[in-house]
């Protein structure tokens, strides 16, 4: 019971890339980049599994951002032709690169780097990918026309490399889509069709990841337009209750959500978020316990997974490190208590 897990991504060791900053180049080059990820995957298995942490992933050690390492390796994105797009509803404008035929995988993305972890950790093995309502809102589109056919065709190139993820021994993949808080209407009328078509046919566990974001400037200045209770979740829950998926990932901690929405996911295993990752403070096992115990009461014990709000990528090591262990040692206070 309460088994704990991360939403994903943990800082790169500062040898590896520049700390404390979310999409850092690479500190390396060539064979020793592809060491320097390998290693920094090994040092997070261990201090995770040292932790307590059940259910382990590489902290998303080998990618630089976590919709472009996948783009990467996609044929019909041209990379040179950036265009300005106002991302999550316009919360902030970047420069994003535009599709301009059909997607493709050129082969295995995320392949090697999973049979490495997997060699690596005889724990449970969760797997984040970008969701693809989240992709088509990171990605600009001269092909597809509708965003909701656009997502259709990642979700289907999502679909195999997860299957391919799956028959390397990943027990869990996760997509990512922190825009289902933003496009809720989205969500009903394509976003949940799309996770259906990214998950189809794996037999292995699979989530979702909606949050408020990494705790950056844009995201703290977003939530602060939120109002005194955050209630998208609200209206996207009962089709995710009712969807295929088996867990959804939340923010729960410091957040302005009212826990008694989970009440609306009472046929999924929820995945607690009991960890703010937009401060610096460590928070203590009693905390955790706190938030898990304030959830409880809208969602049995025996279907609560103690987690991260979201990933902490962008946080000091030391501070990351402190967070694995409180998250652990607070899930380990409620189940002594239940
Ligand atoms: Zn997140």
């Amino acid at each position: 019971m309460l088994e704990t897990t991360i939403a994903g991504s943990l800082p790169k060791p500062s040898w590896l890339a520049e700390p404390e900053k979310l999409w850092a180049p690479w500190r390396l080059e060539g064979e020793d980049l592809q060491r320097g990820k390998e290693d920094a995957a090994l040092v997070w298995l261990k201090e995770q599994e040292d932790c307590g942490i059940d259910v382990v992933g590489n902290g998303e050690q080998f990618r630089e951002h976590f919709v472009h390492g996948f783009l990467g390796q996609i044929d019909g994105i041209d990379w040179n032709r950036k265009t300005k797009m106002g991302i999550r509803d316009n919360r902030y404008v970047v420069d994003v690169p535009t599709v301009t035929g059909p997607v493709a995988r050129k082969g295995s993305v995320h392949g090697d780097e999973v049979r490495f972890t997997r060699q690596h950790t005889r724990h449970p093995l969760k797997f984040t990918l970008p969701g693809p309502m989240t992709i088509c809102d990171t990605i600009a589109d001269d092909h597809y026309g509708r965003r909701a056919d656009m997502a259709m065709a990642f979700a289907r190139i999502l679909n195999e490399e997860a299957r391919e993820l799956e028959a390397l021994g990943v027990d869990l993949i996760q997509f990512d889509e922190p825009a289902f808080n933003v496009f809720m209407d989205d969500v009903n009328e394509w976003g949940v069709a799309a996770l259906h078509e990214a998950m189809a046919g794996l037999g292995c566990k699979t989530a979702v990841h909606i949050c408020y974001g990494y705790g950056i400037i844009e995201n703290i200045e977003w939530k602060k337009t939120l109002g005194s209770e955050w209630r998208q979740y609200e209206q996207i829950f009962p089709a995710l209750n009712s969807s295929r998926i088996d867990q959804v990932s939340l923010e729960c901690a410091h957040s302005k959500v009212p826990l008694s929405l989970l009440g609306l996911l009472k046929d999924k295993q929820v995945m607690v978020g009991a960890i703010d990752v937009a401060s610096l403070e460590i928070e203590s096992p009693e905390e955790v316990a706190a938030t898990l115990r304030d959830a409880a009461r809208y969602v049995d014990a025996e279907r609560i997974l103690p987690c991260t709000n979201c990933g902490m990528a962008p946080l000091p090591r030391q501070v990351a490190s402190g967070k694995l262990q409180a998250l652990a040692a607070g899930a380990a206070l409620l189940r002594r208590e239940l």
